[in-house]
């Protein structure tokens, strides 16, 4: 039996054990600090911390426990043997299971945060019992909360894969191409389209690869892996820096484990590894 995690909209009507509470200060969690190893307040109720929640939202059970995300405003202290902690230095540090709720945590709050108002007509909107979904009282219109799909995709040739460098990256790092999907696209078209547009060259045989939420804010990016087909690398210097094809054993500096744009990497220098001991 792996850790069970089942999607609930209703929250119980009444309950006697503690529930796993997902609280945020903007970007940040609240979490335990048990010997230096972080864990999730289970708590009876919200009120023991002495601090007054701006929203809470129920989200479902693990493993038979309710859990609520919760969003308490910027001015709160963290409770004594707490700390608030931004949630990608988490990742690794908190059990797997328990970090994916973060992640659709902090999402749900911020479609809640982003959601008191219909955006058609402006009515204050009310959340529906049946579905994550807020229904305007007026005009009847639903919003979801919002998931961006992004593609990213690791490009290869022979032993070779192509990283670019963006601007948009703090460090100096390489990594794999990635862009949004705009209205009416194939994930296949924007992943022809963003190494095109990116890189300059074309690609062939796109095969999917995994996918991964990423709620900063609130993208799903989808990955694949595709084939070199032709063309000469061309960047446009603004939005990519740089990009070049590297040989699998002489990397530049690349995204940490957190990403799935490691994932990819790793995945194709171990494929690389193999291929050269047989
Ligand atoms: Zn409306």
């Amino acid at each position: 039996m792996g850790d069970v995690f089942i999607s609930l909209v209703s929250p119980p009507q009444e309950r006697r054990e503690p529930v796993l509470w997902f609280i945020f200060r903007g970007r940040k969690i609240l979490v335990m600090e048990e010997d230096n190893v972080p864990a999730i307040p289970s708590l009876n109720d919200i009120d023991e911390l002495g601090l007054e929640p701006i929203r809470r939202q129920y989200l479902g059970t693990m493993c038979g426990q309710h859990c609520y995300a919760v969003e308490f405003p910027e001015s709160s202290e963290a409770p004594k043997g707490m700390v608030f902690h931004g949630l990608r230095g988490l990742h690794g540090y908190l059990k797997e299971s328990l970090y994916s709720i973060a992640i659709r945590a902090i999402h749900v709050i911020d479609w809640d945060r982003t959601h008191k108002f219909c955006s058609q007509c402006g009515e204050k909107t009310v959340s529906r019992s049946d579905m994550r979904a807020k229904e305007c009282p007026r005009c009847g219109f639903i919003s979801f909360p919002r998931i961006s799909p992004a593609v990213i995709v690791l490009v290869k040739q022979k032993n070779k894969v192509l990283l670019a460098r963006a601007q948009r990256f703090k460090e100096e790092l390489y990594s794999v191409i990635a862009g949004f999907v705009e209205p009416g696209e194939t994930l296949e078209e924007v992943v022809r389209r963003e190494v095109k547009e990116e890189a300059g060259i074309d690609v062939k045989d796109i095969r999917y690869f995994g996918s991964q939420p990423w709620p900063f804010p609130d993208s799903l990016m989808i990955a694949f892996t595709a084939e070199y087909a032709g063309g000469e690398i061309s960047v446009d210097g603004t939005e990519i820096l740089d990009a070049r094809w590297f040989e699998y054993d002489k990397l530049p500096h690349i995204p940490g484990k957190i990403s799935i744009a490691r994932e990819l990497i790793d995945w194709f220098v171990s494929k690389q590894e193999k291929k050269k001991k047989h």
